[in-house]
């Protein structure tokens, strides 16, 4: 799709970017994306994937704004509490960026909705809260090829990696049990910090721009402010993506 008049105004500061241009900008545009979540994680990747121009956000959480939510999920306000948050997160991004569409889903990810939920979507980011649901979208990834950016948070600390199996090893060949559901602290810049750097991961994939997280699992620990980068292969023996499964 051309750009606007108004396309170029508004994005005039990245278009500018050396790797970028208008024909980068044309991507963004055509470009659908599924954000699983929209709490924590969800609240900046939605805003900055809606302020740089994505042109379809399909944004899904069946759960309601609650007061002890808004320390970290900035998408939501205190007028919005017992509503439904994807329906808060469309009016938020919305005024952030009324030229995109955003697709509010209030469904909850299971196995057999989720290629539903995903629609055109060419990317899926886990900004979920537990490991049950991940798996869902990692197997999604394993099954169609889609691939996902994944980030998890917990008090100040966080981790992110870029998940495109069979190039990349899959979720479960990284966490192969998920850890006990439980209500874990969390500091709203640290989601904040990984919901930024996942908007920047989407971003990259759409437009194929810069390097991204593949195979790669970077640490981010908010108290010591050290990055840390650890690599990680492919588990052979992994129950999702493993040889003995695919054949
Ligand atoms: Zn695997």
């Amino acid at each position: 799709m051309k750009l606007s008049a108004q396309d170029k105004q508004r994005y005039h500061r990245q278009i500018i970017l050396p790797s970028w241009g208008e024909g980068t900008q044309a991507l963004l545009k055509d470009s659908c994306v599924f954000v699983a979540g929209a709490g924590g994680l969800g609240s900046p990747v939605a805003l900055y994937l809606a302020a740089a121009g994505v042109g379809i956000l399909r944004i899904c959480d069946s759960g309601e704004v609650e007061l002890s939510n808004l320390n970290r999920q900035i998408l939501h306000t205190e007028n919005r509490i017992d509503e439904n948050k994807a329906n808060s997160a469309k009016k938020t991004l919305k005024g952030t960026n009324p030229t995109i569409q955003v697709v509010p889903l209030t469904e909850t990810i299971t196995s057999d909705n989720l290629a539903s939920l995903v629609g055109e979507a060419r990317l899926m980011i886990d900004c979920l809260d537990n490991f049950q649901t991940r798996y869902i979208l990692n197997q999604h990834a394993v099954k169609t090829g889609l691939p996902f950016v994944h980030a998890g948070v917990n008090g100040l600390c966080g981790q992110i990696a870029f998940i495109h199996p069979p190039e990349t090893a899959c979720l479960a060949c990284l966490v192969s049990e998920a850890p006990p559901s439980e209500i874990f602290p969390i500091l709203g810049a640290t989601a904040g910090l990984l919901g930024c750097l996942e908007a920047l991961e989407a971003l990259k994939y759409l437009t194929g721009t810069g390097e991204l997280l593949k195979g790669r699992l970077l640490f981010c620990d908010g108290e010591t402010m050290q990055f840390q980068e650890v690599s990680f292969a492919k588990d052979p023996a992994c129950r999702v993506c493993g040889s003995a499964e695919s054949g």
